[in-house]
């Protein structure tokens, strides 16, 4: 490769395409560097020989890249895991995990109220790959032992369900799958690691929409999928590797960017959850309201044990007056935001029965959890005062017209 000396008798056009590379010596750049490049040279083509069998080597940005790998090191070690991956966006995470595990003729157990795209991935292998899927409720060990069977590959968990936030028992469903010797993946995208850490409950791969908490500011689409032990990392890796829904350096510095103040966002947005939550259970205009930290949640032993540091950013609440009010409050919110994320710095709200669920009829909306007058709030970092005026003004306006 060309060094400086090489460049005084280049022409212009190759000095254009041959920029200085900055080299540091004596520091390190306290903000990781962006690496954007694709594609990686060597000196000989031993050195390139060489480095595509050695680990942690750059080649090429889809097989790894540094700024990719700093992030994928980071979920990592937030997690508790041996190693991640990381993705372009969730789907390509969840995509990576149930394909790299499942073939023709296996068999998975799911906790029934998934997230949609993931319960789209499932029926999809379902009706054209011969997977076959039992849907468990996800709060119940005994289901669990009586769906596993000899073919059974994966247990597929939710750390907490959307919208209706029930928590799932982690450590007592991933004993029975481990004793049959089934791994087990949790999407772990609703508390984030801050919460709960699903491996030190024995999950054997952890899923995370980055897009959501991880990045946190409505900038970036990102997957992570975090490993508990080496094996499965290597399977999973080779087939990421053939699907190709790698992650943009960019997208990945965005990221890491965004993670640097999980912790404080997580600790603002459960306080304020359960705050709201509170003042919304004793509004008129409310039949219920459901945060896994409020007095009252079905699962609030469980959720002690596994989230003994906040309930996470998401409440869901039923307005009294059934869709019409649902519809009216999620158009008249000033400071929230009508929009279909979660986990963003800015407050979120959002009517399943009218757009992400529109598609199922009222008995499959009760199957899911979710009543025509539902409403799904994703608790931003703003004043809590500010968010409840708004919340407030809302719930007013949708009474009048219920
Ligand atoms: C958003 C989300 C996903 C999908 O992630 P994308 O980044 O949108 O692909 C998966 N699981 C959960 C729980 C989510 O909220």
């Amino acid at each position: 490769m060309m060094d400086d000396n090489d460049t005084a008798a280049l022409r212009p056009e190759t000095l254009a395409v041959h920029p200085p590379q900055p080299r540091i010596s004596g520091s390190t750049p306290l903000g990781v560097p962006l690496h954007q490049g694709h594609v990686f040279a060597f000196d000989s083509a031993e050195a390139m020989a060489d480095a595509i069998h050695t680990p942690g080597t750059f080649l090429y940005s889809r097989l790894g890249n540094p700024t990719v790998r700093a992030l994928e090191e980071a979920v990592a070690r937030l997690e508790g895991g041996v190693a991640g991956l990381s993705f372009a966006s969730g789907m390509g995470a969840i995509n990576a995990v149930l394909l790299g595990l499942l073939s023709s003729g296996g068999h998975v157990v799911a906790q029934s109220c998934l997230y949609g795209g993931t319960y789209a991935v499932l029926s999809d292998l379902a009706e054209r790959w011969g997977v076959e899927v039992t849907y468990v409720s996800g709060t119940d060990p005994e289901e669990v032992r009586r769906a596993l069977r000899p073919e059974t590959r994966l247990l597929y968990l939710e750390t907490i369900a959307n919208p209706t936030t029930r928590v799932a028992d982690l450590p007592a469903l991933i004993a029975v799958a481990a004793e049959a010797g089934v791994p087990t993946a949790v999407d772990n995208t609703f508390a984030s690691p801050l919460l709960c850490r699903p491996i030190e409950f024995g999950a054997d791969v952890v899923i995370h929409s980055a897009t959501k908490y991880l990045a946190g500011h409505a900038d970036v689409l990102g997957g992570m999928a975090v490993f508990r032990d080496a094996e499965l990392y290597g399977r999973i890796r080779r087939y990421a590797i053939e699907q190709g829904a790698s992650t943009d350096p960019f997208a990945a510095w965005l990221t890491l960017r965004g993670m640097q103040t999980l912790s404080l966002r997580i600790e603002r947005q459960c306080a304020t959850a359960l705050d709201l939550a509170e003042r919304l259970a004793n509004h008129p205009a409310v039949a219920a309201v459901r945060h896994p930290a409020l007095p009252g949640h079905p699962d609030q032993a469980v959720a002690r044990r596994l989230l003994p540091n906040g309930g996470g950013g998401v409440i869901s609440f039923d307005l009294a007056g059934g869709r019409e009010a649902g519809g009216t409050f999620v158009g008249a919110v000033r400071v929230a935001s009508l929009s279909l994320s979660l986990g963003d710095v800015k407050t979120l709200v959002m009517h399943p029965a009218s757009t992400s669920h529109r598609q199922l009829d009222a008995a499959a909306l009760d199957t899911a959890g979710i009543g025509p007058g539902t409403v799904r709030v994703s608790v931003g970092i703003e004043h809590v005062e500010d968010l409840w005026a708004d919340l407030e003004q809302a719930l007013e306006r949708a009474a009048k017209a219920a």
